[in-house]
Formats: C-alpha cells, structure tokens, sequence
C-alpha cells in the first residue's frame, strides 16, 4: 500500500541529496574537525560550508549559527542563556501555545523562582498584543514567542513583538522551528536577539538542531564542554548530520518557491475539498497568517484519533489535535487555548504538507476522509443522541 504522508509538521523525510552528501562523513571523512592533522581539518572546512549555507537560509552571519542536537536545545539553551545573562530579571513572557520545548521548560522555570506570563490567543489563534504589551516590564529577562504554530500553522507577529522588546531593552527568543524553510525569513533586519531550528523538520536528520544567536547578544553556554562552537556549545561536532543540514538549507532556499506556490495549492485544494464534502467540518486557525503547508480542520462528534486509524488503515498519515495522555482524550493545549468548543475540539486532524506531496496524494485523500467521518459518525454515542432532526442538518 502508497504511504500518503502529510504529517511533515511531526518530521519529514531526509532529503536523497541530503543523504547523499552525509555518507562520506561516516566512513571516509571521520575525523575530528578540531584536530589538528588535515584528516580532521578538510572536515572542518565542510562545517565551515554548511554553516555559511544554514546562516543563508536565515539571512545570518556564519559566526551567529551555532550547532546543537535537535530544536528542544535550541529552545532551552536560548532561554537559560537570556536569564543566565540578565540575572536581575526575573520574568518571562511566552504564550499559550508554544510546543513543550518551551512551555514545558517554563512552567519548570516558574518552579524555580520564575516569573511567567503566557499571552492568550484569540479564537483563530492569534496573539493578544494588547496584553503582549502590557506585559512587557522592567523585570522582564525575556520574550519567547514562536513563529508559526506547529498545530494549527498560524504565523505570529514576532518582528513586531520583538521590535517592542527591543524598544524596552528585552531580549527576544523565536521558536522558528515550523517557520524555517517554508516562508522566508531575514535576520539581516531584524530585532529577534536567538531564533531556534530543528533540521529533521527541513528534510535534514533527527538529532540536529541550529540556535542562531545575533551578534553582540551576550550569551551563556547550556552545554558546557570543550571549546568547539567557539565555546558555546561543548560536544564533538556531529559533522555528518551538520553537513546534511547544511545541504538542507541549501534546498530549502531552492523549494521555497514550491513550498509556497505548488505546495500551498495542494494545501488548499484539500482543505477547500474536506470541507465542501464533509459537513459539520472547520478549520481551526487563522487561514491568512498561516504556513502554506498546514491545515488543521476538525470534524464535529468524532474523535480525532478514530479518524487517524481509519485513515492509517488506506496509508494516510496526519496527526490529532487531542493526545491519548493517561487514558484520557484531551484536546490539545493549543485547541484549548483558541477556545475550540469541545465537540470540535476533540475530532481535529492536523495535515501538513511537504514539497514531496503530489495532487495524487491529495485526491486520496479527499476520496477516502469523507466516508471515514461518515462511519465514525453513525457509531457515535454523542452522534446518535442528537436525534434525527439533528444529524439531518449534516
Ligand atoms: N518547537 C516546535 C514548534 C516544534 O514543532 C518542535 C517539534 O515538534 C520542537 C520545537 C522541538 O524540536 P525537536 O524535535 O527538534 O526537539
């Protein structure tokens, strides 16, 4: 059976010519980049190459990339860094709906002493920049805001947040893990102070992760160690999946063209298809101010991950907004936070589209979804107690 993969917001696949150029690193190219004999040195000029490719993508310098292990790092060293660096502050502005990477380490930083305040978001999951505002103070170590969304794709204002932070001498931290390599983005004129990458999002490997850090932000290491990343990050380099993200970059520049055109139409080929032929169906997020790879639509009185096995059973790949966590089916934060009602909340599927998807991709699963939820829908105790009168007016 063809495998339809469109859960790309959860990982996506490493890209053949990402591959291609890591293989040598393994058992040719093995050596040290630090050493000093030229065996360890002709790598370490690779990784001066896919540093200069991966600050490109983000129109930054070199010597602002720093290599990590995945974007959960980036996040964490970005946000220790802002509070080990203005030690005097002891408040931290961040939002509703960030991914764990930083809302977990948060509500662990809240234990600590911490002062935390999370922006609310509106019903299309937009941020309340009234109260992003107000809460910006003099304690205030620093903001951390991500991009875009990677439930619902919804883009934040985060120059315009971290103009504001700038303004009042704040630093600003950006998880940009979604955003990277599906929408532009230009360090070159920006306010953002850190801004985080996850490399197995962009059809790099699992296991790297990049934090750019501006020039001339102080900075302190999370990772202590030996000197390599010029001190900031201690490990021996994972030179093999540092030049696949470097490679990555590289293709992300080429695709983003596709990723916004082609890749965007197919996204709103399927969206636009669901919900004509599914009724009592939504998409949850604001559809403007959205990546062009991601829908996150929600089926009224089914639960989402009924709809993901029934889809796995004809290859289809997506995600649930509601996570079976200890036995209990609750909605996801994000859906929560934009104040999803109940019933819709709990039937959402997030797909998330690659530059490898096809239209035949998309025709699969427009035919196959519709009597999926149709099924679900007739087995449904929540279904069945509305009456006929009710389900007619599906
Ligand atoms: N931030 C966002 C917005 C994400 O979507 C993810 C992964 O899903 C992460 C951070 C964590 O990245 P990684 O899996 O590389 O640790």
């Amino acid at each position: 059976m063809k495998t339809v993969y469109l859960d790309n917001n959860a990982t996506t696949q490493v890209a053949p010519e990402v591959v291609e150029v890591m293989i040598p690193y393994f058992h040719d190219l093995y050596g040290n980049p630090s050493s000093m004999h030229s065996f360890g040195g002709q790598v370490g000029k690779k990784v001066r190459d896919a540093r200069e490719k991966t600050a490109a993508l983000i129109g930054a310098l070199p010597e602002e990339i720093i290599f990590t292990s995945c974007g959960t790092e980036s996040d964490n060293t970005a946000i220790r860094s802002a509070l080990a660096t203005n030690p005097d502050r002891r408040h931290i502005v961040t939002s509703r709906v960030e991914h764990p990477a930083v809302r977990a380490l948060c509500a662990h930083l809240a234990t600590r002493g911490y002062r935390v305040t999370e922006i609310a978001v509106d019903g299309e999951g937009r941020l309340d920049m009234d109260q992003y505002r107000k809460s910006l103070t003099p304690d205030t170590a620093v903001v951390s805001l991500m991009w875009a969304n990677n439930e619902t794709g919804v883009i934040f204002p985060v120059e315009e947040a971290a103009g504001l932070a700038r303004e009042r001498g704040i630093l600003f931290h950006t998880d940009a893990v979604q955003a990277v390599g599906k929408i532009s983005i230009d360090m070159s004129r920006s306010s953002i102070n850190m801004l985080s990458i996850s490399g197995h999002k962009l059809h790099a490997p699992k296991g790297i992760g990049v934090l750019f850090v501006r020039k001339g932000t102080k900075f302190s290491p999370f990772m202590i160690g030996g000197h390599q990343e010029k001190g900031r990050r201690g490990g021996t380099e994972n030179t093999p999946s540092i030049i696949g993200m470097g490679k990555a970059a590289e293709l992300a520049l080429l695709r983003m063209e596709d990723e916004n055109t082609r890749v965007k139409r197919l996204r709103d080929r399927l969206e636009s298809e669901i919900l004509k032929r599914v009724p009592g169906s939504r998409v949850n997020g604001d559809t403007v101010h959205r990546l062009p790879n991601t829908t996150n639509l929600s089926f009224e009185y089914v639960e989402g991950e009924g709809i993901l096995l029934m889809m796995d059973e004809f290859g289809i790949c997506a995600s649930s907004g509601s996570a079976c966590t200890s036995g209990s089916l609750q909605p996801s934060h994000v859906l929560r936070a934009m104040g999803v009602p109940f019933t819709m909340a709990h039937g959402s599927i997030r797909f998330s589209l690659s530059v490898y998807n096809t239209d035949e991709d998309v025709d699969h699963v427009i035919e196959k979804l519709p009597p999926i939820i149709e099924t679900l829908r007739s087995m449904s105790p929540y279904w069945k107690s509305l009456g006929d009168e009710a389900c007619a007016r599906f």
